[in-house]
This record gives structure tokens, C-alpha cells and sequence, in this order.
């Protein structure tokens, strides 16, 4: 499919919104209300520190909802302010937050529903609104649904649009794009629905793999079997090698994307030479600052004496599990949580330990002072960090008591 006419045509028709639709005012109270904390912005105004009995609290400079998110879900309160008697559904997750997502189906926007992994688009029909998440949706998706006759309101960060335009450029000029992502998030999905030829690696491991299987060959079964589920239909490592360009889920760890950028570069230069680079490597910058800002001040969190951190967001939030590597690189102990309810009487907490599943870890407040580092990912409101923060201070001062 010729991706760029069809996105083109597609911004065009007035079926397709990406933009609020004016509603603003009516829809500020309830963002407020709903994710905003006054608490929050108290330790804010206070140089991101709380003092209260035994227990400090040390938030990181950058944290939480970042603007691309905020508008993506005003943007989804005005559609339904926009289109109040329509059936409203949305393509997956707004982003990746409970709350959010319950606050959407209380105002009735119905998910698309997954059948063995497929979604199952029969339940939309021709006049539906069919809300695009932040981290948007795959041509085809967007093909099916403008085909059907819905109303589109694409909600798609500028950030992520940014990466397609990306991987245009690496298609136009018949480079494979190489996605630094997990292939099945749904950011990643989309990104590599506009490539021709693309493959996905996870991390520098994967990344160093390729790049030894482009300089020195290697064993092409096991390359296609380590990659089985990561590239794109046809893909041939001996032939779709020799030009690359870098692509990235916007929400990885972006030192890590850096290496892996500078890694092929040095690669091709190293095949090709240098003077032959430029016909053999493409590199923008594509990592988004919010991003880059929350692991920054993290980076920044973990140089300070914590007793332990507290990272919050949705389980399937890849930035928010970025967040907590940091601190376990840091061997801090943390705990990864989705919202304030995990922290469970009897000083327990229910949370998620890097790669693993829930569990639930007892006595894991120290006695006495403790300083408490806590941040939270690009898709947690203030509300839910506000939340968790009044449960920390309510069990230390009911131990003291
Ligand atoms: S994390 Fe970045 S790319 Fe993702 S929604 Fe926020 S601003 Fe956009």
C-alpha cells in the first residue's frame, strides 16, 4: 500500500479529527478533578521533597503524564462531548493507565474487543467514532475503519508521528528500518506498518547480534528463527542488510537507543566505509523529550541516599518498566505498582518485580526514618502518585502511633 497517499487522503476527508474539537473548558474540570493533586503540586513548589514525621519523600524532577498523553485524553473527553448521542469506541488503550481507561468506559467508549490476539472489528459500524490511542494504530487499522465509514478522531502524539515520517524517508529510499521496540507494543505495531522492510530489535544484545550477522554472515535459520516474530513479510537478513535506518518505539530506554544508532553506524562504516556511509545508514533523532526528561530525572533521583523507590504506572507501560531498570541498576530496592490500592494493609505491597508476575512482598517499609524515592510514567495522572503518597505517610504514622 502506498502509505503516505493513503494517510494524505486520508487527513483530508471530514470524516478524520485530529484535533480537539473546541470543547476545551467543558472538559478542564474534569482532567482536573480526575488526575490533577494539589498534594503533588505542593512537593513540587517545595523542590520535589516532603517531609512528614519519619517519612521524606523525594520525587523526581520529570515525572508522570506527559503532554502528548494529557492531550490525547482531553482530546478522547471532547469527542464524547463532541458526539453525544454516537457509539464511541477506541482501538486499544488510550494509554496505558487503569484509571484512565475505566474513567473512558464510565463514559461509555466501548474497546474494541480481542479474539485470540485478532481484534474484531465487526462490532464497529458505518457512522461509529472510532477514537486512535497516543500511540496510534496501523494503516490497515486505519484503512478498515475509514472503508466502514467511521468518524476518525486520531489522537496519535505528534512524537510518534514523527517515527512514521521516519520510516517513510528509510522507505523511499529502500532502506530497512530497523525499530528499536518490543515487537508487539502497539506503538511499535503501528511504526512498522508504514515501513516496507523493517526489523525490530529489542535491546543492544539483539542489536549486536545483527550487526555481527552483517559483518561477518552467520547462521541465516537461526538469524530467522531469533527473529521469527520481528520482521516484515519476505524479510531476507543476507539481502535487507546492506542499507538501514533507525527507527524506535518512543518510550525505550533512549541511551540505549543511542547505542544501538551509533552501533550500525559504525557498523555500515565499517562494511561500507566511511566515505559510503550515507548510502548505507539513516539517523534522526526521534526519542521524545518527555521520555528522555523522565529518565533523566530518574538517573538524576537514584544518585541520592534512598531507602527505596516506588515506581508507578500500568503494568504494560514500557516506559514506566524503564523507569524501574534504572533503579535496579542502581540495586535499589523498588517496587513497581499501577495504582495506590497495591499497597495493602499489614505493611505489604502487591507490585510487579521486572519480568515477572505480581507479587506481593511483605514488611517492605523499614522501620524508622526513611526517605522514599518515587516517580511514575508518562501515563500516570498526579492523582494516582498523590494516591499512593497518602498511603505511605498513613501507615508510617499509624506504625509510630
Ligand atoms: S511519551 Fe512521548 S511519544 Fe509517548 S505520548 Fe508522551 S510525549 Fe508522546
Amino acid at each position: 500500500m502506498d502509505t503516505k497517499a493513503f494517510k494524505r487522503s486520508l487527513q483530508q476527508s471530514e470524516n478524520y479529527h485530529r484535533k480537539g474539537f473546541g470543547h476545551e473548558a467543558e472538559v478542564a474540570g474534569v482532567m482536573q478533578t480526575a488526575y490533577q493533586s494539589s498534594l503533588i503540586q505542593e512537593i513540587r513548589d517545595n523542590n520535589s521533597r516532603l517531609e512528614r514525621g519519619a517519612v521524606t519523600i523525594r520525587l523526581a524532577e520529570a515525572f508522570g503524564f506527559c503532554w502528548g498523553v494529557e492531550r490525547a485524553v482531553a482530546i478522547a473527553y471532547e469527542t464524547r462531548q463532541h458526539f453525544p448521542s454516537e457509539r464511541i469506541w477506541i482501538t486499544n488503550e488510550i494509554i496505558h493507565n487503569p484509571s484512565v481507561n475505566q474513567h473512558l468506559r464510565d463514559m461509555e467508549v466501548g474497546f474494541i474487543p480481542v479474539e485470540k490476539g485478532q481484534k474484531d472489528f465487526s462490532v464497529v459500524d458505518s457512522g461509529d467514532v472510532v477514537i486512535l490511542p497516543a500511540f496510534g494504530a496501523s494503516v490497515q487499522e486505519m484503512q478498515l475503519l475509514n472503508d466502514k465509514g467511521c468518524k476518525i478522531v486520531d489522537t496519535t502524539c505528534p512524537w510518534v508521528s514523527k517515527v512514521w515520517n521516519t520510516v517513510e524517508k528509510h522507505k523511499k529510499r529502500d532502506y530497512t528500518s530497523i525499530i528499536h521496540g518490543q515487537y508487539k507494543h502497539e506503538e511499535t505495531v503501528a511504526t512498522s506498518s508504514f515501513a516496507d522492510k523493517y526489523l525490530v530489535v529489542l535491546n543492544l544484545q539483539e542489536a549486536e547480534y545483527v550487526s555481527n550477522y552483517i559483518l561477518h554472515g552467520g547462521d541465516r535459520d537461526e538469524f530467522i528463527a531469533k527473529f521469527s516474530k520481528a520482521y516484515s513479510a519476505g524479510f531476507d537478513p543476507d539481502l535487507d542488510l546492506e542499507r538501514v535506518g533507525i527507527a524506535n518505539q518512543t518510550t525505550m530506554l533512549k541511551t540505549e537507543t543511542e547505542k544501538i544508532g551509533k552501533l550500525f553506524e559504525k557498523t555500515m562504516m565499517r562494511k561500507f566505509g566511511p566515505e559510503n556511509l550515507n548510502e548505507h545508514f539513516q539517523s534522526f533523532n526521534t526519542i521524545c523529550d518527555a521520555t528522555q526528561e523522565r529518565q533523566d530525572a530518574m538517573l538524576s533521583l537514584v544518585e541520592e541516599k534512598l531507602d527505596l523507590m516506588l515506581v508507578i504506572g500500568g503494568f504494560n507501560s514500557s516506559n514506566t518498566t524503564h523507569l524501574q531498570e534504572i533503579a535496579i541498576d542502581k540495586t535499589i530496592p523498588s517496587y513497581h505498582i499501577d495504582c495506590a490500592e497495591r499497597i495493602l494493609p499489614g505493611n505489604r505491597i502487591e507490585h510487579k518485580p521486572l519480568g515477572a508476575d505480581l507479587v506481593v512482598t511483605e514488611g517492605w517499609l523499614p522501620d524508622g526514618k526513611i526517605v522514599v524515592g518515587v516517580t511514575s510514567g508518562a501515563s500516570t495522572p498526579d492523582k494516582v502518585v498523590e494516591d499512593t503518597i497518602d498511603r505511605i505517610l498513613a501507615m508510617k504514622a499509624a506504625a509510630v502511633a
